[in-house]
C-alpha cells in the first residue's frame, strides 16, 4: 500500500476526503474497505439504512460502513476528480486528473444514487451549486463599447475561397 495520500476533513456537506500532497492523474488514492456480502444481505442492510454499500457484480457487494474504511468519506460530485473502479474484486478510488494539495477528493456516485439521494435541486457539489446560483433568464452580455465598428469583411477574404481547386484536391486525398 502506498503512502497515505489523503486526510478526512470538513467539507461543505459534512466530512470529506482531502489530498495531503499532490496526487498524480491515474494514481490509486484509497481502497474501499469493508465486508464482502451477498446481494441479498446488501439489500436487507440497505433497507435498514446502510448507505455505504458498493455493488461489485450481481452476486456480491462491499459494505463500506466500518469507520476504518476512510474511503467512505469521499463525497459525490458531478464534476469529480476521481473515479471508483474495480481492480481484482476490490473497489478503489483513482485520480482522473491531477489533484492539488488540500483539494477535496470526489467521485461520481452514479445516476442511481444521485436520483435517489440528491437530484439536481439538492446536490451540493461545486457544479450543481454553481448552476443554481446563476440567474436563469438574464445572461450577462459583454457590452459593446460605444463607437465600435463591425469587423472588416475584408479580413475574411484573405483566406482562400472554398472553391479553390487545389484545396479541394487536397481534401479529396484524405
Ligand atoms: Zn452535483
Amino acid at each position: 500500500m502506498p503512502r497515505k495520500r489523503f486526510r478526512v476533513g470538513r467539507s461543505t456537506t459534512g466530512l470529506g476526503l482531502f489530498a495531503i500532497a499532490e496526487i498524480t492523474k491515474g494514481a490509486t488514492i484509497a481502497v474501499y474497505g469493508g465486508e464482502r456480502i451477498s446481494t441479498d444481505v446488501a439489500a436487507a442492510r440497505e433497507k435498514r439504512g446502510a448507505r455505504y454499500i458498493f455493488e461489485i457484480d450481481k452476486n456480491w457487494s462491499i459494505d463500506g460502513s466500518p469507520r476504518s474504511n476512510l474511503a467512505r468519506y469521499a463525497n459525490h460530485s458531478c464534476r469529480p476528480n476521481a473515479e471508483a473502479d474495480l481492480v481484482r474484486g476490490k473497489m478503489i478510488l483513482r485520480a482522473i486528473r491531477r489533484i492539488r494539495p488540500d483539494e477535496e477528493i470526489t467521485y461520481d456516485y452514479g445516476k442511481e444514487y444521485f436520483d435517489l439521494f440528491f437530484g439536481p435541486t439538492k446536490c451540493l457539489c461545486v457544479k450543481c451549486t454553481e448552476r443554481r446560483r446563476k440567474p436563469k433568464r438574464s445572461k450577462p452580455k459583454r457590452r459593446k463599447p460605444s463607437g465600435a465598428k463591425k469587423p472588416l469583411p475584408a479580413k475574411r477574404g484573405k483566406r482562400p475561397p472554398r472553391s479553390n481547386p487545389a484545396e479541394r484536391q487536397f481534401t479529396a486525398k484524405q
